[in-house]
């Protein structure tokens, strides 16, 4: 008697017919993640036994559901009908179901543009659904934090040689102001071309933003959830919960006024080096999300007078930033703004004009101080233990303050004396009556 005979007469003596069947559909619909079952040796024994009786006795099916044949064809066709009417009614000023609106002509259903987005989109569906993404692998990240870092690094390094060798090449009008010394180190640091694309794929605008600040979010989550595993909580802590949302909240920001990057300076002055890519694919993910990560290992309690406090801060910080870099960006795009015409402006020599009362009346930074009082309550939650996680803080003063000089150098080129005229009247940089 052959083993597959064997089986299958073992299974026809159970009593309960049933159970093979069940075993088949348990296996089928187990949500237990595939890597759970990975050392499960038995794995290759359960599939023979259930699979082989299972084609066996498949049961033909006499009892036919949703109306039979005629039904499932009406079906399929009505279904998608009813979709496309009902968006196509949707869309109507009148989009009460007994209306009849004109049906839609049949080219404007179809472009092959579109079609390729859907298969994108259902690919990268696919990739998700392939790779150990999930609740259960974030932890992962926290398990694997330094070689995901150390990852990064050489990632940005590769970058970096690349846009390095590739910048050799470049024509005149393609280099950034700053990064054309003639020095390897320099130019490899500071990054020779100003926005070096591959086709229409921009390489820095595209790190500035995604992998980095998403990478960072990502981190964020998978601190919560390890903090959740580690103190055996149901729920992140009040500290990791406020560092998650702020963090977010100032992420969902960039997106939501992406356009707004492109007046940065990283994209207008800078060149793309090292500088950029290891900020954007190193220290961004890996320096930002510390506060997250302090707090698995050293939580920290907070009294609801003290969430109360942090959360009004960053949302005067946040208030502050979002209205000062919004004003600015409306008044570059339409300076007859009317939303704008209560502010002061200087006219200056180019052309264009600053503005010198509200917000940028007060310090010539406002951006920069939301930015830094929103820090400090990013930092707030984890208590006063260490310094560590007021690392943030620091970091982001040096850099702005820095920053904050080497824009002041660029405007006074840019403005000349109407720079200096603006500095009069806002003698403040970034904190009003201190800086
Ligand atoms: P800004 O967005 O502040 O842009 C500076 C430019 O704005 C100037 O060069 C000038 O350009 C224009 N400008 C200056 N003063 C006026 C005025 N009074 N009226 C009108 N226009 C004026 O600079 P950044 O690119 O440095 O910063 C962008 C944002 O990014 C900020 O909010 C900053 O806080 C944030 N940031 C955050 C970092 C972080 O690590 N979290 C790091 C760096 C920046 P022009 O006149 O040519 O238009």
């Amino acid at each position: 008697m052959t083993e597959e005979n064997d089986t299958a007469n073992k299974v026809n003596e159970k009593p309960a017919e049933v159970e093979p069947e069940k075993k088949v559909v348990e296996s089928r619909y187990n949500l237990r993640r595939r890597k759970d079952d990975g050392d499960a040796k038995p794995a290759e024994h359960t599939e023979e036994v259930e699979q082989k009786p299972a084609v066996a006795t498949a049961p033909i099916t006499t009892v036919l559901e949703f109306g039979g044949r005629l039904g499932v064809f009406c079906m399929t066709l009505l279904l998608p009908a009813t979709v496309l009417g009902l968006m196509v009614v949707c869309s109507q000023e009148d989009a009460s179901l007994m209306s009849s609106p004109p049906l839609p002509a049949l080219d404007s259903l179809w472009d092959l543009r579109v079609f390729g987005m859907v298969v994108l989109w259902l690919l990268f569906q696919a990739l998700l659904y392939v790779l150990p993404v999930g609740k259960i692998d974030l932890s992962y990240i926290h398990s694997h934090f330094l070689q995901l870092a150390v990852s990064s690094l050489l990632c940005s390094v590769l970058l970096s040689v690349y846009l390095y060798v590739r910048s050799r090449w470049a024509t005149q009008d393609l280099l950034a102001p700053g990064g054309n010394s003639g020095s390897v180190i320099y130019d490899f640091f500071m990054g020779s071309e100003l926005n070096p694309r591959i086709k229409g794929f921009d390489l820095k605008y595209f790190c500035e933003l995604r992998p980095g600040l998403i990478g960072w979010l990502v981190i964020n989550a998978a601190m919560a959830l390890a903090e959740m595993q580690l103190h055996h909580l149901d729920y992140p802590s009040p500290a990791m919960i406020l560092v998650n949302c702020f963090h977010l909240l100032y992420v969902l920001d960039a997106f939501w006024h992406e356009e707004g990057v492109l007046s940065y300076m990283d994209i207008t002055h800078d060149g793309f080096g090292f500088m950029l890519a290891f900020g954007d694919l190193m220290w961004v993910p890996f320096t930002f999300s510390l506060q997250a990560y302090y707090l698995v290992h050293h939580p920290n309690h907070l009294s609801l007078p003290w969430i109360v406090g942090i959360v009004t801060l960053n949302v005067i910080g946040f208030s502050i930033f979002r209205k000062a870099n919004s004003q600015k960006n409306s008044f570059r795009r339409n300076p007859s703004d009317p939303t704008l015409s209560h502010l002061k402006t200087i006219p200056t020599a180019t052309g264009k004009s600053l503005l010198v009362s509200g917000l940028w009346g007060l310090v010539r930074h406002p951006n920069y101080l939301g930015d830094l009082i929103m820090a400090l309550a990013w930092s707030l939650p984890c208590g006063f233990t260490h310094i560590l996680p007021y690392f943030y803080v620091i970091y982001l003063s040096i850099l702005l303050v820095h920053r904050e000089a080497r824009d002041e150098a660029q405007c006074r080129r840019k403005y000349g004396s109407a720079w200096d005229d603006y500095c009069r009247e806002v003698r403040y940089r970034i904190i009003p009556r201190v800086y």
